[in-house]
């Protein structure tokens, strides 16, 4: 009901001819009823105003204690990085933090002392839903306080892809079975190890020099009519020999021809953040060596389980699959 409504109601209650009080009394009733709308309406946007207001005060929970916890957006999708801060009104106590119930790395944001920042990996597979990050250090009395901030994950919207690839990639035999399991268990292990040190120093860059960006991050894939795992990775379309570059400083924990993904090499940065690249034609390094930020680790290729010659580029955030397009971005 609106304006329009009111004007027929009050002509027609003109020609059915009532009398004056009649009329008012049914005028008045009819303009509380209009302005009742009208309220509800406002009502409700202004309730939308508020839920928006929300959603900004997640992103920076006010702690006691003179702390603040402060993410780059309190919505996200699965396979995402997550900036997270801690900031200090006076001076960082010594806090701990978990995020999804498992502890996480923070470090210092510049030479203040009173920021600290760690990465939030949202897994590529995460269910929907609300998590927590949460921080917890000692109060003035000893006691422990503990501060935290939600983090909705929705559902991304990723494409699925239909690929041919040849038969032993989707049927491998017993042998070639065995082979993916144990690399996939080696696989497991490097990522249950979180390095307690910062290896990486400034911001991460893209593992070839002419690219500009990835894609088919999270896809579906259906590979010869079966359903697979999504892919975990940004492929970089490149030619066969195109040198592959060190995203940043770290240390190689892993050199050497996996079954699925090719001649592989994985770095790891510290703090249990890992970038993986796969499918190279020649690996130039070796496990335990030290590679400075853009140093050659090895060359494009069309090795393991691919289509033609490309470089994938997969990045794991303590043990969380995110895009790897995002690291460069979020610059830690
Ligand atoms: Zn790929």
């Amino acid at each position: 009901m609106g304006e329009a409504g009111l004007d027929v109601s009050v002509v027609t209650v003109l020609w059915e001819g009532k009398q004056g009080a009649d009329f008012m009394r049914s005028f008045v009733w009819k303009c509380l009823l209009s302005r009742f709308w009208f309220a509800m309406v406002a009502a409700f946007l202004f309730a939308g105003l508020f839920r928006q207001t929300d959603t900004h005060a997640q992103a920076m929970v006010k702690c006691p204690g003179g702390l603040a916890l402060k993410l780059n957006s309190a919505f996200t999708g699965q396979g995402t990085l997550l900036l997270a801060e801690v900031i200090a009104v006076k001076s960082m106590p010594e806090v701990k933090a978990e995020w999804n119930g498992r502890a996480m790395e923070l470090w210092p944001k510049g030479t203040s002392g009173k920021t600290l920042h760690g990465l939030i990996g949202v897994d590529l597979e995460k269910p929907a839903g609300k998590y927590e990050w949460k921080v917890i250090w000692a109060g003035k009395e000893g006691n422990p306080i503990t501060c935290s901030a939600l983090v909705t994950v929705r559902n991304g919207k990723f494409p699925t892809e239909k690929l041919t690839v040849e038969k032993q990639f989707v049927q491998p035999d017993p042998e070639q079975q065995k082979r993916a399991e144990e690399d996939q268990k080696k696989m497991r292990a490097i990522f249950d190890t979180v390095t307690a040190e910062r290896l990486w120093d400034g911001a991460f860059h893209l593992p070839l020099k002419d690219a500009t960006t990835g894609g088919n991050f999270g896809r579906r894939r259906v590979l010869n009519g079966q359903a697979r795992s999504p892919h975990a990775g940004v492929d970089f379309p490149a030619l066969k020999g195109t040198a592959v570059f060190a995203a940043q400083r770290g240390k190689v924990v892993l050199a050497e021809d996996l079954y699925y993904s090719g001649n592989t090499v994985v770095i790891d940065h510290g703090y249990g953040i890992y970038t993986l690249y796969a499918h190279l034609s020649e690996i130039e390094v070796k496990a335990g060596d030290a590679v400075e930020s853009n140093a050659e680790i090895g060359k494009v290729g069309a090795t393991g389980r691919v289509t033609g010659p490309h470089l994938h580029w997969g990045l794991t955030v303590q043990h969380a699959r995110v895009n790897a397009m995002q690291i460069v971005a979020r610059e830690p």
